[in-house]
């Protein structure tokens, strides 16, 4: 086997990081001027190779080497980014997936044993919409149609017509669907934007899938009343009842064997200092890797919410406000992520992923799917401050290398 040139993705990352980012970090938000730059910058790094390239018709851009069979591997990644974004989210994925293509151009030249493809998918992010994961789910057949086409941002353009200005229809974006036609493996490296790694002191993880997320409004209602004239005795407060799901959320989280509850805001009528709470919502986010455990974990904050309210003689009602199903990656591509980390660092450990990804899309369009993660300094991405420690980098790259050549051989025996 060939091997990547690792430090040359370092010094493209900061390539460009130095064309699309500034003082306040990464700008290549999706559907504006920087990203197409970031884009076009891209398309270059491709036609040197030589890859063959493409849009595809959810603005998704493919990168081809053919091989003997059609059967393909496919290596994803998205270049765009939040507003003053880190310099490895997503851009590091497709980077690395570059490094591979001219890997394997090198060893195999025109002809490697199945066709080998990256993809940059178009807004991961939904920075400017509010909408995640835009062009894998237009691929998967999963996006809502109707939903998306009511987009807007701030200043008030609709996705259907940033689509246009970058060449894309928004009625056709489906037809992205045909790109998966003889995909046979998906792979994904990522940052892994949280903890986890760090903790460890582990540089490489498998990950294996995304959580599921059950997400929902919940709404005590009791009654308001002069916080000086009502006794306690005598109160319906509905603040009360809402805030015993506070220590609770964390009681079924710990029970749950991995999952993790948020209660990420509340509000409160009238809302004065001078009268007890008449309705008081809070949002509850709940996540787990595990479809029987998720539902679990959300019949338990229900049930406990119904006891919360009879105990402060308060009503209670839900509102489901978004649910997304977990995404368990491939057992088969598992096993040869956990191999290639072992044989590059020792070590390998297996964690969910809490964050979406474009994976989560093509696993769920039947796509054997696995991604890889790599350690975040300080935890945290999403802000300019994201770091990973360059020999990580490095060592992400080999692993990611190596988690390909086994998937390639793998399609190539089928
Ligand atoms: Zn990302």
């Amino acid at each position: 086997m060939g091997a990547v040139d690792s430090s040359r993705t370092i010094a493209e990352l900061k390539e460009l990081r130095a064309l699309t980012g500034d003082d306040n970090g990464a700008q290549r938000v999706a559907f504006t001027p920087i990203w197409a730059k970031a884009r076009e910058w891209l398309r270059t790094k491709l036609s040197q190779i030589p890859a063959e390239t493409h849009l595809d018709a959810a603005g998704n851009l493919w990168a081809t080497l053919r091989g003997k069979s059609e059967r393909a591997l496919l290596i994803g990644g998205h270049i765009d980014s939040v507003p003053n974004g880190g310099w490895l989210d997503g851009c590091l994925n497709t980077l690395a997936g570059v490094e591979i293509l001219r890997r394997v151009r090198a060893e195999c030249g025109g002809d490697p044993p199945v066709t080998v493809r990256v993809v940059d998918w178009a807004d991961e992010e939904g920075a400017r919409f509010g909408k995640s994961l835009f062009g894998s789910s237009a691929c998967s057949g999963n996006l809502e149609m109707d939903e998306a086409r009511a987009l807007r941002d701030k200043a008030g353009v609709s996705l259907p017509d940033a689509l246009k200005d970058h060449g894309i229809e928004f009625e056709r974006v489906k037809e992205s669907h045909r790109e998966l036609a003889n995909a046979a493996a998906y792979i994904e490296l990522h940052i892994e934007q949280g903890p986890v790694l760090l903790d460890l002191d582990l540089p490489l993880g498998v990950v294996l899938g995304t959580f599921g997320v059950e997400r929902h409004a919940i709404t005590f209602r009791g009654q308001a009343a002069h916080s000086g004239s009502t006794p306690m005795n005598r109160r319906r407060d509905a603040f009360l009842a809402a805030a015993k799901m506070s220590p609770e959320i964390y009681r079924i989280a710990e029970r749950s064997g991995g999952g993790v509850c948020t209660i990420g805001s509340c509000t409160t009528k009238p809302g004065i200092v001078t009268s007890v709470v008449e309705e008081c919502r809070i949002t509850l986010d709940q996540r787990h890797l595990d479809a029987a455990a998720l539902a679990r974990m959300f019949d338990e904050a229900k049930t406990a919410s119904e006891q919360f309210a009879k105990e402060g003689n308060v009503g209670v009602e839900w509102e489901r406000l978004w649910d997304i199903a977990p995404m368990p990656f491939d057992e088969t591509l598992l096993r040869f992520c956990e191999e290639a980390i072992v044989e590059s660092c020792g070590v390998a450990h297996r964690l969910p992923s809490g964050p979406l990804h474009d994976a989560a899309e093509v696993a769920r369009a039947g796509v054997p799917t696995v991604m890889m993660f790599v350690q975040s300094l300080h935890g945290i991405s999403h802000n300019k401050i994201e770091d990973t420690k360059e020999e990580h980098l490095e060592l992400a790259v080999r692993a990611f290398d190596r988690l390909a050549t086994k998937a390639i051989e793998w399609i190539a025996r089928q």
